[in-house]
């Protein structure tokens, strides 16, 4: 299955109301696999027909579902947190396989989606009601929470396992039904998860995975029988997403691109800002949401002294096929995705960048075929280059200089997007005034990523995150149900009938 094989109806087939079906539409495209850049084989692309009658019969699985007891609800969570752990190797390959990931990141990205599964066995205690006894007249009046119904879950490439879980587990957990419409570049980690929901004792048709393109997802979007869609993915297609969403009803939680920014002062530890520019800027080949991008070095003295420290480690960077022991990175995920990130290296130079460090045209042996670009790193860059305006979804990283902290925190908050941003000192002052000046969702302090743990919520800020709510962390089981009001009197028949009045009730 490893030598570029995928196992029979993973990703050639939906997996829908507890069982695999095969193609519907007549259209396909193509899964490769990056570290070698052959095709594996080709995804079937849904039509609105297939969207349609998927909508339909997870509405009635998630009306059994949401009416099931919490307890039956968490014994699924709890069997899926067991079986996902048990399967973690296995999910890792397919992950590496369709993606190009190493097997030991796939393996992190695994561990991360797994505290999502155990968070979402709060789900009771994020969801329970208020009371308030006599609030007037005898009345008690109550909130409680239901599932939505069904939630569309339009996940990336990036984490072909993560997200899923990150998204699916709170909703599955609070009483819905889900339809996960995984990226068509990585659809077979999301089939076998299907096929483990179910063994977790999930009922059949409470969770569907989908393949399909932007015909599939525009279906979701304008069905109404889909109130709520989490989307992860670019900035360009998730404000479609939330602005076609919203316009047909939904509630549309949509996280997006990032342009991640490392702020160094002169009192910071270099080493360990090195070594946290170089894991968090390259791992992955840089195709993280959370990957620092650019490097702001407050002072030139300081830049001088970092670029050596960060030359030494790039420069003894392993990249080659995912199942490769001990590389540090592996392919890009497609040949387009490769191109681009060259192209963008090019232009940076002829923009006035100062290559420090080179990886375009790496050649990986035995992965000749595959979409590999090496780390790159590139000095001098400015606001009015295309490698600081654009997410660049590769391993070419930037140096920028910056005269004072103001100035870096103005540099940060220029941009538009606010994903995640981090600085390195050794003032408090200083990083007290970062965290609250800089307009970012996720602020690290002398940390390189900062994704925070599964129970905080997760999210950018500005065009990094559409829509108010979050999916990951508490706020996704507030997102994924809806509150109802009930006010209640039970009369007391000892007590006299109040008299008739049509005016605005009060609570005397
Ligand atoms: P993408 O936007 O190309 O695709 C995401 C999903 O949208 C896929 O399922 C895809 O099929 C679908 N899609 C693509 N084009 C569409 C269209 N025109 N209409 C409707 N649906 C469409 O993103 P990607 O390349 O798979 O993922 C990388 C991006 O995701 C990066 O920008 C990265 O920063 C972002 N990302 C963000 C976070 C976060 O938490 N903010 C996390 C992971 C990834």
């Amino acid at each position: 299955m490893m030598d570029g094989n995928m196992p029979d109806g993973y990703g050639r087939n939906h997996y829908i109301g507890g069982g695999f079906r095969p193609a519907d539409s007549g259209r396909s495209g193509p899964v490769f696999n990056p570290s070698t850049g052959a095709e594996i084989y080709r995804t079937p692309y849904a039509g609105r027909t297939l969207v349609d009658e998927v909508a339909a019969l997870a509405r009635r699985a998630g009306r059994d579902w949401g009416e099931a007891s919490q307890a039956r609800r968490l014994q699924v969570i709890f069997r899926m947190r067991e079986i996902v752990a048990r399967e973690a190797e296995n999910l890792a390959r397919l992950v590496g396989l369709e993606s190009g990931k190493t097997l030991s990141d796939a393996m992190g990205e695994i561990g991360r989606g797994l505290e999502a599964v155990e968070f979402a066995t709060n789900a009771p205690q994020v969801t329970k009601g208020e009371y308030s006894r006599n609030v007037g007249g005898g009345i008690d009046t109550f909130s409680f929470r239901q599932p939505v119904g069904v939630v569309g879950c339009i996940a990336p490439f990036n984490f072909p396992v993560m997200v899923p879980l990150m998204m699916g587990s709170m909703a599955i957990a609070t009483g819905n039904a889900v339809i996960l419409k995984p990226s068509e570049r990585v659809p077979g980690a999301a089939a076998r998860l299907s096929e483990l929901w179910t063994e977790a004792g999930l009922p059949a048709g409470v969770w569907n995975s989908v393949n399909g393109d932007a015909e599939a997802v525009d279906a979701i979007l304008e069905h109404p029988g889909i109130p709520a869609i989490s989307f992860v993915g670019s900035t360009r297609v998730g404000e479609h997403i939330w602005r076609h969403g919203t316009h047909h009803g939904k509630r549309v939680a949509a996280y997006t691109g990032g342009k991640n920014h490392m702020v160094v002062l002169p009192d910071a530890d270099l080493e360990a800002a090195a070594r946290a520019f170089v894991a968090a800027g390259y791992g992955s080949a840089s195709q993280r949401c959370m990957a620092v991008s650019m490097l702001v070095c407050v002072g030139e003295d300081t830049a001088e002294r970092l670029r050596p420290l960060i030359l030494k480690r790039i420069a003894g960077l392993q990249i080659g096929a995912y199942d490769t022991p001990g590389m540090d990175f592996g392919a890009l995920v497609t040949r387009a995705a490769r191109d681009a990130v060259e192209a963008a290296i090019d232009r940076a130079l002829t923009e006035g960048g100062e290559m420090v460090h080179d990886g375009r045209g790496l050649t990986v042996a035995g992965g000749e075929g595959g979409f590999f670009t090496g780390a790159t790193l590139i000095d001098r860059i400015t606001p009015e280059m295309q490698l600081w305006r654009d997410e660049i979804f590769g391993p070419v990283r930037g140096i920028m200089r910056a005269a004072s902290l103001d100035s870096a925190i103005d540099l940060v908050n220029a941009h538009e997007y606010g994903n995640g941003a981090v600085i390195f000192t050794r003032s408090g002052g200083a990083a007290a005034r970062f965290c609250a000046e800089v307009e970012a969702g996720m602020l690290g302090v002398n940390v390189p990523v900062p994704v925070p743990v599964g129970h905080h919520n997760f999210g950018g800020l500005r065009r990094s995150k559409f829509g108010d709510a979050h999916m990951f962390g508490p706020d996704a089981a507030r997102f994924y149900t809806k509150m109802k009001t009930v006010s209640q009197r039970w009369p007391d028949e000892a007590k006299a009938a109040l008299p008739l009045t049509l005016d605005f009730p009060g609570n005397d």
